[in-house]
This record gives structure tokens, C-alpha cells and sequence, in this order.
């Protein structure tokens, strides 16, 4: 295993954030994975575990991976209290996994970060971008309509595809769709990876993520590298559906992460915050699949509450 780091800038202190870099085994360049775009990203954990993994079998392993498990200090050091502040620079408002244009790297830091690290990643035949939202267990994002993305997301065995075709500028999809003006990436089958609720530890859904990367590893090794299409079905999920709430207030959901609900099914109440004899019924509008709420009981109006799936 080889060690790096790479600087990206100093701050106003004079100190030097930058990412550090994990390389394991020798040979093509297979397989890299970051995570903790966002701060708060519990995915540290997963990587620990991937990266103990790599070494008991570094001998025996015949490519290259690659393991970037912070790749934004900026979000990392920008904190309120205990917490990270979340998805965007307090510098300038902007979410650096939503601004992956990354033909002028110099613009700002972001474009500066997302040329870093596209740069490292279309390197790789397989990209997985771990992050980690609100109240879910782990789901796969596959940001391609292709059997070789669909393959793939078989040998992972998530138990939520969510297959999102909608143009977005993030990591993944940028790598996973070259007509987003990089030719090169189309040799990069990129992923996103939900790991679970953000802000927490938690064995069960850090253990599945491990599981499941080890498991697409196992298999590069055992098939060289190459995927190895088979008919065996896959249940995709369109994901573009929101409840929001109806009014402000405090919510109390009936509904687990995957739970199946169905259309005109009581999903919890939001207790009216300027009535104190008001509970109004959330119900759902179709069949589908929870992928993930709210973690505050405190909800505004109009705010996205659930986030469900169709089945395709
Ligand atoms: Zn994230």
C-alpha cells in the first residue's frame, strides 16, 4: 500500500488541506472508490474496513484500487458546534458534488477540486462516490441505462437500485455519461453509493456497504477484471417522487426505510404548529418503496418529507 497526499489549497491560517490517498496492489487501475464530499459523511468507517481488506489480499490482487475516503476537507473543517455544516461552502454557496464542470479547474475551489479528482478517477475502469442521507439504509444509484450498469448492480446486491437518468452535474454521473463533454470517462462505470443515515454509526449498514464492495472485488479478481453479463432479473426504482408536507409542524412517520406503501396509506401525522387540536394525516398518493424522510420532527411547509420509489 502506497500513501499519498495531494494539497489543494492553504487557508486563511496558512495550514494545507489536501486529500490523502490510498493505493493498493499493482498493475490496471480497476477500481476507485471516494467518499465525504459532503462533511458528516459516516462513510469513514466502510473505508477503514475496505482498506484492512485490502491489505490481508494485496498480494494475490491482480489491479490496482484506490481509496480516497475524505475528498473535501473544506466541508470537513467548515463546523457549527458539533455538527458539519452540510452540503455547501460557506465560502460560496455552492454544493462541490453539484458543480463538476471541470474544464476550467482554476475557477474556484470547486472546479479546482472535482478536475483533481476526476482526473484521479477516469484513470479506473469501476468509480464508487460513497455519501450518506437523511433517514435510509443503503440504495445504489446507477446512472446509466446500460446491462453492463445493471450487471454490476447485481453482483453488489444493494437492496434499492435507484436507476436516475435526470441530467445532474454530480461525480458519478458525469464519469458514468460522456455526452457531459468527457469523452474519456466512458471507460468509467461510476456509482453512487447511499450508505445509510447521515451523522451516525451504524454496524448493520456500514457492514452491508463492506459486504457488497468486498463482493464486487472478490468477483474483478475472479473474473479478470471483466463483467460477465447474465439474465438474472433487477428490480429498479424510479426515484423522483416526494411527499411534502402540507403544513408547518411536528411529524410523527409510521414508515420504515424500505418499507413497500401503498397508495391512499397512512404514513404518519404532522401535529398543525399554529393549531393545537390539528393532526393531519400524510397519505400516500401511489404504491412504492420508502427510500428515505426527514430526520427533524420539525417540518415547514412545503418541505420534502418522504422520499419514495417506483417500481419500474
Ligand atoms: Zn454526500
Amino acid at each position: 500500500m502506497k500513501k499519498s497526499f495531494f494539497p489543494l489549497y492553504n487557508d486563511i491560517s496558512g495550514n494545507t488541506l489536501g486529500i490523502h490517498r490510498y493505493d493498493f496492489g499493482i498493475g490496471q487501475k480497476m477500481v476507485y472508490i471516494q467518499g465525504g464530499m459532503h462533511g458528516g459523511e459516516t462513510t469513514y468507517f466502510i473505508f477503514h474496513r475496505i482498506y484492512n481488506y485490502l491489505s490481508e489480499i494485496e498480494s494475490e490482487l491482480p489491479f490496482s484500487v484506490t481509496l480516497i475516503p475524505i475528498i473535501n476537507p473544506q466541508a470537513w473543517s467548515q463546523r457549527i458546534y458539533y455538527n458539519t455544516v452540510g452540503k455547501f461552502s460557506l465560502i460560496n454557496g455552492k454544493d462541490s458534488n453539484q458543480f463538476y464542470d471541470t474544464s476550467t479547474p482554476e475557477k474556484d475551489f470547486q472546479h479546482y477540486l472535482c478536475y483533481t479528482l476526476k482526473s484521479i478517477a477516469q484513470e479506473y475502469k469501476y468509480g464508487f462516490d460513497l455519501h450518506t442521507a437523511r433517514v435510509s439504509n443503503p440504495y445504489l444509484y446507477i446512472e446509466a441505462d446500460n446491462e453492463y450498469y445493471n450487471e454490476i448492480a447485481k453482483i453488489l446486491n444493494f437492496k434499492i437500485n435507484l436507476v436516475d437518468f435526470e441530467e445532474s452535474g454530480d461525480f458519478s454521473s458525469i464519469l458514468a455519461r460522456p455526452h457531459k463533454g468527457n469523452k474519456k470517462s466512458n471507460t468509467v462505470k461510476a456509482f453512487t453509493i447511499e450508505c445509510g443515515s447521515h451523522d451516525d454509526y451504524d454496524e448493520i449498514k456500514i457492514q452491508e456497504v463492506v459486504n457488497n464492495l468486498k463482493t464486487f472485488i472478490n468477483y474483478l479478481i475472479e473474473n479478470s477484471g471483466e463483467i460477465i453479463l447474465t439474465s438474472k432479473p433487477i428490480k429498479l426504482l424510479k426515484p423522483q417522487n416526494y411527499i411534502v408536507a402540507p403544513v408547518s409542524g411536528f411529524v410523527n412517520l409510521f414508515i420504515k426505510p424500505n418499507d413497500k406503501i401503498l397508495k391512499n396509506q397512512e404514513l404518519g401525522h404532522i401535529y398543525k404548529s399554529n393549531d393545537l387540536s390539528k393532526a393531519i394525516p400524510i397519505i400516500s398518493p401511489d404504491d412504492g418503496i420508502i427510500i428515505q424522510f426527514t430526520k427533524t420532527v420539525c417540518i415547514m411547509e412545503k418541505e420534502e418529507l418522504i422520499w419514495y420509489g417506483k417500481i419500474l
